[in-house]
């Protein structure tokens, strides 16, 4: 009873579903903040020919049509190296009523686990769901089927690990974290940006370039104490290249001895800092978001104000277009270079890419090559649209 039909496609491998083309309706150029009242397909549609639905590959049975109805839960206890397994499959399961229906509550065999290798894990909700078809009362091979199904729609991840130790970590003190994560950013000769987002998007932190652009924003932490917590220097690292693509390649100077130097705020009275920036001096107007940067060795305070709307057209599979407009944010007070910052180093353009394209350099041009009048992508023309980085210069188009 392990394996079972896919119930997300009844095992035909496949799913019949709208089309793409069907959220933006009959139009060549579709505007993404217009989006039509009643689904209607593209006539052109290289998709779905105007049919409105197209057969897609079932993602969930990786067109197998069968799934297996196996969760494989371990605990491993990183100091002593023991490790404990538990399988859930249908039998056995143990349910409870709740007020939405019944329920195996996962995180208490993980729990029974960490004790039988005298680890400490942090406490993970984990919960299986049971169809509401499923009564403790019901025939044993009608229950398993059920049961099955609920396992199978954890299939995504069959097999989770745990990873503990003897004694549960300390908890991360949040000056700490901010006196190391500024200490590194003056070894590293980054900005350690701190940033608030209103509309309850909260708080980030993160290393950038100077001089890179306030980058699109994801939901933050709800306050910096927890945004310090929650991020070590490898999260306030991640996305450094791709945020400071923009960015021109200066030379530095780190021989200038600077002392290190400990930031004198306390973690509450940068937060009330930055929160009272979010809000316009001159008129009181509530502002999108406010930073603070750590560079060269203290502090610099700005706001931060919508900047001029830019406009997108992305290409869609379907052959349409959609137009997208979005606000990027800039900073209301730019800081001074840091002192450490030297001259811009010489670029020129890339001449394998068009900026604000996708066309690329063709393959029929590589290793220097002139274009082939022949090539079946670019017909001689040497540049093709692609989605991938330029191979060049990693779409930067400075080299
Ligand atoms: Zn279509
Ligand atoms: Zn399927
Ligand atoms: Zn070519
Ligand atoms: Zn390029």
């Amino acid at each position: 009873m392990t394996v079972i039909t896919c119930p997300d496609c009844d095992g035909l491998t496949f799913q019949l579903l709208p089309c793409r083309c069907t959220t933006f309706g009959n139009r060549f150029l579709a505007d993404e903040a217009a989006t039509p009242t009643h689904p209607e397909a593209y006539r052109d549609c290289e998709q779905c020919r105007g049919a409105g639905s197209v057969a897609y590959p079932c993602h969930r049975c990786k067109r197998r049509g069968r799934r297996r109805a196996q969760l494989v839960l371990s605990v491993a206890n990183l100091d002593t190296g023991v490790v404990a397994s538990h399988s859930v499959m249908p039998g056995g399961l143990d349910p409870e009523p709740s007020p939405t229906g019944w329920v195996v509550k996962l995180e208490n065999r993980v729990r029974e686990l960490a004790a039988s290798v005298g680890a400490t894990v942090t406490d993970e909700a984990l919960t299986l769901w049971l169809p509401p078809q499923w009564r403790p009362d019901a025939p044993a091979v009608h229950r398993y089927e059920l049961e099955a199904q609920a396992i199978a729609g954890l299939d995504n991840m069959p097999w989770r690990l745990f990873l503990g130790r003897s004694a549960a970590a300390p908890p991360v003190d949040p000056a700490d974290r901010l006196v190391r994560l500024c200490a590194l950013a003056d070894v590293l000769l980054l900005d350690l940006v701190i940033e608030v987002r209103r509309h309850g998007q909260g708080w980030k932190v993160r290393y950038e370039v100077p001089g890179s652009p306030v980058p699109m924003f994801r939901i933050g932490h709800p306050d910096l104490p927890e945004a310090l917590a929650g991020t070590d220097v490898a999260d306030a690292l991640a996305g450094l290249a791709e945020r400071g693509r923009g960015v021109a390649a200066r030379l530095v100077q780190p021989d200038q001895p600077r002392p290190p130097v400990v930031p004198a705020v306390e973690v509450d009275q940068l937060e009330r800092r930055i929160l009272a920036d979010c809000v316009d001096p001159v008129d009181g107007v509530e502002l999108p978001g406010a930073q603070a940067i750590w560079r060269d060795g203290r502090w610099w305070h700005t706001s931060l104000r919508d900047g001029e709307p830019v406009e997108d057209l992305v290409e869609q599979p379907t052959g349409q277009v959609m137009r997208r407009v979005r606000v990027p944010l800039r900073r209301g007070f730019t800081p001074p270079d840091p002192s450490w910052l030297g001259a811009e180093i010489g670029w020129r353009p890339c001449p394998d890419c068009v900026p604000g394209s996708r066309l690329r350099s063709c393959d029929c041009r590589l290793g220097g090559r002139t274009a082939d009048g022949g090539c079946p992508h670019c017909r001689g023309a040497g540049l093709r649209p692609s989605a991938l980085a330029c191979l060049s210069c990693d779409d930067t188009h400075r080299l």
